[in-house]
């Protein structure tokens, strides 16, 4: 696994108004938006592209656009969701798969509830929309279900993570080793509690996003 840990004061500066509890669901789901599009920035800096030439009204130009099959944009239900709209904003061409998944406060572990994604991956750049990178223990199953299905490369885009979830993913994706995984998020915090929440982090993210339902 590579990890990158996106350093920039717009990023921090987004990042403290979202830990900040008196943030409400309105504003929480705009910074939200503003900080993946800029996090985007840095996740899609090894998109693929190939060589193409357009006619400016001068002359022929050779530039790149983004190679075929397009990347595949997959939140993870339901703090994920809020994750859309930034990262399609950079990528608007990208196609949008959904991946369900539920982690027992009990146990920690999580399942699976709900898949539509397409069935071969193969070749496919995906980026994997998960806010809290925390046991890791979610975002290695939606990795593993997406190389299950042929995903070449899969980049994780989260708001925050613990050094508990880093460890985990870099132990279960070991560089050089198929699939490839990169993990983007603006901050890795101290560690996490014993209900398995990230500290200081932001609190649950869902909750924030959605309310408590
Ligand atoms: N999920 C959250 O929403 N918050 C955490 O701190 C950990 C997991």
């Amino acid at each position: 696994m590579r990890a990158l840990v996106v350093d920039h004061p717009l990023v921090a500066h987004k990042l403290t108004a979202l830990r900040d509890l008196r943030t409400d669901s309105p504003t929480f789901r705009r910074l939200t938006d503003e900080l993946v599009t800029l996090l985007a920035y840095e996740a899609t800096r090894q998109v693929r592209t190939s060589a193409v030439t357009v006619n400016t009204p001068v002359a022929p130009a050779s530039g790149v656009r983004l190679a075929k099959p397009v990347p595949l944009v997959v939140p993870v239900l339901r703090a994920g969701l809020g994750m859309l709209d930034g990262m399609t904003r950079l990528l608007p061409t990208a196609e949008v798969g959904f991946l369900g998944m539920v982690r027992d406060e009990g146990t920690l572990l999580a399942t699976t509830y709900a898949t539509r994604l397409p069935s071969d991956l193969t070749g496919r750049e995906m980026f994997v929309l998960d806010p809290m990178l925390a046991t890791g223990g979610t975002l290695a199953a939606a990795v593993r279900l997406l190389a299950g299905r042929g995903a070449a490369s899969v980049t994780a885009v989260c708001l925050l993570a613990a050094p508990e979830g880093m460890a985990a993913m870099a132990a279960a994706f070991p560089a050089g080793t198929a699939p490839e995984v990169t993990v983007v998020t603006a901050a890795v915090d101290e560690r996490l509690n014993d209900r398995g929440y990230i500290v200081p982090g932001l609190g649950d993210a869902g909750d924030r996003l959605y309310g408590v339902i």
